[in-house]
């Protein structure tokens, strides 16, 4: 126990890790790697969930999400200084006498089961989740039919018409799927065609989208006036929030996107918290880089970047 701890704290580990996403799991596999005393922390199912294959990840390619964490799992289990915990942590908080002036810092971590974990380092990777349009059907087919991503879901719809709802999203997104859909269909919701709207682009309604249903194999889109539209697959953009609050318990720094700000280290603005993955915002970038491949960068990059920090703490 060190000198700040009181008798009532429980014992201190090295890293905290919040979140067992790809981000989480690769920081607490760096740290293993390194014989440094981490707990891993996770709620359960991550922002891909709904999907039943992962895909733009070399040599998991269509891979189930649940199967990618079990075996992160697996391999963790080899590190006998990491510990994996099912839980959810509610709060985080600077252990009392530990931060300020003398650069000493530990952090209280509190379980939704009433236990609490004592940290010198803290990984925050708990991801964020996507606000959906509100259009009926919409979420019970998000993930299968209904997709954001053409790098997470484009190729399966190769060879197929696939429409894009929105007008904003409608030019960069048929860019994009171009060279992998038969036949691209923009529906506008209401809102007037980009004026830049590519000529390969087939058919273009500007009805409201009343609602999303399945039909055979694929979608038929209801329009507020008109015939519906039958597609195979659906894209449209989401709005981002963090799955966590701790970005707002620790008064971190965001960016625009509300994403937790870090610096090329994954550092934010509190010492010894480190974030990565998708609730993770290198400024210098647009916005936040999400994927699967990018949480595990980001990851490992915490992960290393904290036993960098640990080992400046202990030989300066
Ligand atoms: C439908 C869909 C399909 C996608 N398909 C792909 C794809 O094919 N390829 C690709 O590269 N990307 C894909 N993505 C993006 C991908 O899911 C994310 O980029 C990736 O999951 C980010 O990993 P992460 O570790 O940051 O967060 P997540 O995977 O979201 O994991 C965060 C973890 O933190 C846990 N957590 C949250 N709060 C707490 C708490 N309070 N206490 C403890 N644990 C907590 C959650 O339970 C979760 O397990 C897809 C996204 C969506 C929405």
């Amino acid at each position: 126990m060190t000198d700040s701890a009181r008798d009532t704290d429980p014992p201190e580990h090295e890293v905290v890790v919040v979140g067992g996403g790809p981000a989480g799991l690769q920081a607490a596999l760096t740290l293993g790697r390194v014989h440094r005393d981490t707990v891993l922390v996770d709620a359960g199912q991550g922002r891909n969930a709904p999907a039943s294959h992962l895909h733009n990840l070399i040599t998991r390619d269509g891979t189930d999400p649940a199967e990618f964490r079990r075996l992160a799992r697996e391999e963790l289990r080899a590190y006998p200084t990491v510990e994996v915990r099912e839980g959810r942590v509610t709060s985080l908080r600077p252990a009392e006498g530990t931060t300020g002036e003398s650069g000493r810092t530990a952090y209280l971590v509190e379980l939704e089961d009433g236990t609490s974990l004592r940290t010198r380092c803290v990984i925050l990777a708990t991801g964020v989740r996507d606000r959906l349009p509100e259009i009926p059907g919409i979420a019970e087919l998000w993930g299968d039919l209904v997709a954001q991503c053409p790098f997470c879901h484009g190729h399966e719809f190769a060879g197929r018409r696939v429409a894009i709802l929105g007008a904003e999203p409608a030019t960069h997104l048929a860019g994009i799927l171009r060279p992998v859909a038969a036949e691209l269909v923009v529906l506008t919701h209401g809102e007037e065609p980009p004026a830049d709207l590519p000529s390969f682009v087939t058919t273009v309604r500007t009805e409201r989208v009343t609602g999303v249903g399945r039909a055979g194999d694929g979608l038929e889109v209801r329009l507020a006036a008109g015939d519906p539209v039958r597609v195979d697959g659906l894209f449209t953009p989401t709005t981002m929030r963090q799955a966590a609050p701790f970005a707002e318990q620790l008064a971190l720094g965001l960016n625009e996107s509300g994403c937790t700000r870090v610096d090329e280290s994954c550092r934010t603005s509190l010492p010894r918290v480190y974030a990565a993955g998708d609730m993770a915002h290198v400024e210098a970038l647009p916005m936040p880089m999400t994927s699967v491949a990018q949480a595990i960068a980001s990851g490992m990059l915490a992960g290393s970047t904290a036993v960098k920090d640990l080992v400046e703490d202990e030989i300066g």
